[in-house]
């Protein structure tokens, strides 16, 4: 079997841990939890795609678009991009084996110090040193890289260029991409990246260090067990201890196999969207939670947007694998970033990258800039004349800075929505649109904030780095979970810093507050410091070190990881 996902009649009825969702956070923690000796089912509700059959084309891409909101629900709930419609913002998740890293620019950055010296946090980050090991582990296994060819590449040259409207310049940003050929600590065998610039629309190639190249073929060839299609709707407490995991089927996961699974431990990681729908529903069912479940979730201050009819070359639209067009080497999604730290206020620190779109995008550019309803480009432009045209021009930013993180999740009629009436009027997004304006204006071009929103998509603001609603607190009054991701206990008579045993939230639902830089290397650092407390706390030992096996696996069949198996002593529980 090439694949990483079993099918999911082979799912046993109990398993010592269940892993939720396997983005970061999941994919840590299936990765440790299985190397303790544990045997760990991970249920992830979207599907497998390998290296290649990432979307390369339009007609692709919109298969793979999933939309839902109040009035709305479109495309299929395994579609890989799921697109939250909100009345005050919408937010973008992944959806797959693998969850956001699969389609996200891949760029790592450690918060300012000054991020975890808020005192919203619980005091055991900051103080126990773990926090360091956590970041130290994760770098080790996403393993970002800054592009030693950053600087000679167009679009990092276009930034440089604007960016002197704004006195600061680039530099290049780490990324979790291998810029050479390499066997990973999985045991992958990773190609170099052809800067391509197609990360976001998932890596063809197999050079993103993504988790479902990573951490889940680790888990696997410590015998965890994965299954995709299988969404999980809440938790249960059993008489017998134990948690009940419950589960609908999506289409394509077969017609036989359980609903539910039993187990001591449960992992919920499902993202931030995903594990705090899952308590909500929970608490419905009778789980009793803090009363801070879906508060304080945060944007991260964090927008993309876009420079239109820049003066110099920037050449910014992916050219995916194969490439669609020749002599034009685009970088990785994101090359280079300015760095604008504030010293006397972290809050009004921000990040901005140039960013590509991926190359299935290509095809509908000309429809989607249309400045003051004149259509801007060739309506008939064929996909060279994309490269070639106008939009040759086009300036895609990521900016990234801090939030009140005054929204909140709740559940109505069985779905979660997000409210947040002051969202669009968050200071953060003034102070990003000066600094995006200056920089579209630089090159010569205009700012164009929000190319949709002349369709349903409408004014509101939209962020791809969603956070909180299961925050981190020092007691149950300040927060869902403590400094080791553990679910307070919310029953009456419980004390306020009693946790539910064996119950966890580990993934971007924990932050209590905006981080200021993209969130993945501190959701991956932060779940690596909670697997050391789970196995401190339960007298267990792992290590993290890479473990290969004789061969080398290939990027298109990660699933060969299982081969290797046999021969490792620490699984022999599992003979
Ligand atoms: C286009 C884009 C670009 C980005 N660029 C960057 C970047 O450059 N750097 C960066 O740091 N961050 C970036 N991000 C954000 C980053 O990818 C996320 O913050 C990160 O993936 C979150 O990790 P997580 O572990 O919290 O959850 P996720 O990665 O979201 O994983 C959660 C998983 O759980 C699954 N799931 C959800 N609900 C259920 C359920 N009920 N049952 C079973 N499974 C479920 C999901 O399908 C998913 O696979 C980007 C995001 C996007 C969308
Ligand atoms: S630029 Fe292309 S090859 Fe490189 S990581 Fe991104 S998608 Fe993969």
């Amino acid at each position: 079997m090439t694949r990483l996902a079993s099918p999911l009649d082979r799912m046993l009825s109990r398993y010592d841990a269940v892993v939720v969702g396997s983005g970061y956070g999941g994919g840590v923690a299936a990765s440790r939890l299985a190397r303790m000796g544990k045997r760990v089912a991970v249920l992830e509700r979207g599907r497998e795609l390998v290296t290649g059959e990432f979307p390369a084309r339009f007609s692709d891409l919109r298969g793979e678009m999933q939309l839902v909101g109040k009035q709305v629900r479109l495309g299929s709930p395994t579609g890989l991009y799921d697109v939250r419609l909100g009345a005050d913002m919408h937010v973008l998740v992944g959806c797959g084996l693998g969850g956001g890293s699969l389609i996200n620019a891949g760029v790592a950055l450690r918060p300012d110090p000054r991020v975890f010296r808020d005192s919203v946090w619980p005091g055991q980050i900051a103080q126990d040193g773990l926090i360091d090991e956590g970041f130290a582990r994760a770098a080790r296994w996403v393993r970002p890289a800054r592009d030693p060819a950053a600087a000679t590449q167009t679009k990092y040259k276009a930034l440089a260029s604007a960016s002197r409207a704004l006195g600061q310049g680039p530099v290049a940003a780490p990324v979790v991409v291998s810029f050479e050929d390499c066997i990973n600590p999985a045991g992958i065998a990773q190609p170099a990246c052809t800067r391509c610039g197609d990360c976001c629309g998932g890596c063809n190639v197999g050079a993103k260090n993504t988790v479902a190249l990573t951490y889940l073929p680790d888990a696997v060839r410590h015998g965890a067990e994965i299954f995709t299609h299988a969404r999980v709707r809440h938790v249960t407490k059993g008489g017998d201890g134990r948690w009940q995991v419950y589960f609908e089927r999506l289409a394509g996961a077969g017609a036989d196999g359980p609903s539910s699974v039993a187990a001591d431990m449960v992992v919920l990681a499902a993202g931030t969207l995903g594990s705090t729908e899952i308590l909500l529903r929970s608490r419905e069912q009778g789980l009793a939670l803090s009363d801070r479940l879906g508060a304080r979730f945060s944007a991260n201050g964090d927008i993309i947007a876009f420079g239109y009819g820049a003066k110099i070359p920037v050449n910014a639209i992916g050219v995916g694998h194969p490439p669609k067009v020749a002599d034009i080497e685009v970088g990785a999604c994101v090359s280079g970033q300015i760095e604008i730290v504030d010293a006397t206020d972290v809050a009004k620190s921000l990040t901005i990258q140039e960013g590509v779109l991926p190359s299935a995008l290509a095809p509908i550019l000309p429809v989607l800039f249309i400045p003051n309803g004149r259509l801007l480009g060739a309506l008939k432009s064929l996909i060279a004349g994309v490269y070639k045209g106008p939009f040759a021009g086009l300036q895609t930013f990521f900016a990234v800075s801090h939030d009140s993180a005054s929204g909140r999740l709740v559940l109505e009629d069985d779905r979660l929505a997000l409210s947040w009436p002051g969202a669009k009027d968050e200071p953060v997004y003034q102070r990003l649109d000066a600094a995006l304006e200056a920089l579209a204006r630089g090159a010569g071009g205009s700012y164009v904030k929000n190319p949709l929103a002349g369709t349903m998509m409408g004014q509101q603001p939209a962020t791809a780095h969603p956070l909180g609603g299961c925050g981190m607190g020092a007691e149950r009054g300040q927060g869902v979970v403590n400094h080791k991701c553990q679910i307070f206990d919310g029953r009456a008579g419980a004390g306020s810093a009693d946790v539910h045993e064996g119950l966890y939230v580990m993934d971007g639902a924990i932050m209590p507050r905006s981080l200021g830089v993209n969130p993945l290397l501190t959701i991956t650092a932060l779940a690596e410091r909670a697997m050391l407390h789970v196995a401190r706390d339960r007298g267990l030992r792992f290590d993290a070190e890479p473990r290969h096996g004789a061969a080398p696996v290939s990027v298109h069949a990660p699933g060969a990881v299982r081969e290797a198996m046999g021969s490792d002593p620490s699984r022999s529980h599992l003979a």
